[in-house]
């Protein structure tokens, strides 16, 4: 075996690596964008940015679709650096939140308008149509104009537009983002769906910490420009590598304990009123007292103060069998020790 293959080998890179990042950097008018961005995202992955406005996601997709230069670094598909590559001609496609559909075209213009513009003969072109028609279940649409269509509908078009050319990597670009919530929650389930289905690598940026969680294979978390933290959605949860991340994904307690910053999820704290078993062996037990209640319907939030004067949340089931616990009395609270987890402050 070559040097170079068996390298390529032994880093677990190359084959199976769609895109690669490496040490990217971009400034606009001499402000950092993103800086210092690595990243490799596997064929087949539904790999997803996760931060708050302006931390640098949509810079980071326009750098990879090639609507930017970067300052600094590398970008690499399939292997190859694009840095001279055009966005035409890179293997990717893009979905944007606003559709960009055209508007006096049907549903079915719209879907075949970049196979025409590549010359795909008319059979076949009508067939992929209808298979991406098909795929986003908008086959009865295809002759509606997009000013005949819901939010949603639209939704759906602008990603059989991009399905159809079958790209090697489809940016998406906060796709639900115009859309109301219940309509949002089951478009996620049927983006993954469909993500599955065509087996096409989707690179996927949302500021909603819990699309991220439930859609993605992995997480890049995204804060003033740079990754604090790449992994799949249970490590981001239960292992976050910054206050940060625990603060952003989920909620937190943050507790001071043995000279090191730890992070509690309130779901796996215990509370019992003070005096009684908290009914689990091998918990770290503490004192403390309820300061504040927030019925949630499903749960309800409590908020506890620790002796050392701490603040931290527990999450309670409201399934009719924890006893009562009137606001201002004394509790007891435990955790697993390892259900800490130590960040860097
Ligand atoms: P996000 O998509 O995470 O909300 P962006 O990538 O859009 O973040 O923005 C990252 C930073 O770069 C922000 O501070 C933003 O103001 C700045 N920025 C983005 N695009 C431009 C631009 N075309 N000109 C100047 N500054 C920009
Ligand atoms: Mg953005």
């Amino acid at each position: 075996m070559n040097a170079p293959l068996s390298r390529a080998l032994t880093d677990g890179s190359t084959a199976d690596t769609v895109l690669r990042l490496s040490g990217v950097r971009k400034l606009y008018k001499g402000a950092v964008a993103v800086e210092h961005v690595d990243l490799a995202v596997k064929r087949g992955e539904f790999f997803t940015l996760l931060g708050p406005s302006g931390s640098g996601k949509t810079t980071t997709l326009r750098l990879i679709a090639g609507f930017e230069r970067p300052d600094a670094g590398t970008i690499e598909l399939d292997g190859i650096d694009v840095a001279r590559t055009p966005p035409f001609d890179r293997n990717i496609n893009t979905v944007f939140q606003d559709y960009a559909l055209f508007p006096h075209m049907s549903v079915a213009e719209n879907v075949s308008y970049g196979l025409k513009a590549k010359r795909v003969a008319a059979g076949e072109c009508r067939e992929r149509v209808a298979e991406a028609l098909r795929t986003v279940q908008m086959t009865a649409f295809a002759g509606r104009l997009p000013a005949q269509l819901s939010g949603g509908q639209r939704q759906r078009v602008g990603l059989a537009r991009a399905i159809v050319n079958r790209p090697g990597l489809l940016l998406l670009d906060e796709p639900l983002g115009a859309l109301d919530l219940k309509l949002r929650r089951d478009m996620q389930v049927e983006l993954k769906h469909i993500q599955k289905q065509v087996g096409i690598t989707f690179l996927y940026v949302t500021h909603d910490q819990e699309e991220a969680l439930s859609m993605s294979s992995r997480i890049a978390i995204f804060n003033g420009g740079r990754i604090e933290q790449v992994g799949t959605p249970r490590t981001i949860y239960d292992k976050p590598a910054s206050a940060f991340v625990a603060g952003f994904v989920g909620t937190s307690s943050l507790l001071r304990r043995d000279g090191r910053v730890h992070v509690l999820r309130p779901e796996k704290v215990w509370v019992a009123p003070a005096g009684q078993s908290l009914g689990e062996p091998g918990l770290h037990v503490e004192t403390g007292r309820l300061v504040d209640e927030v019925y949630l319907g499903m749960t309800t939030k409590l908020v506890i103060r620790l002796a050392d004067g701490t603040a931290i949340e527990a999450m309670r089931a409201n399934d009719g069998t924890a006893p009562d616990l009137p606001t201002g009395s004394a509790v007891e609270v435990g955790w697993n020790p390892a259900a800490l987890s130590a960040v860097d402050g």
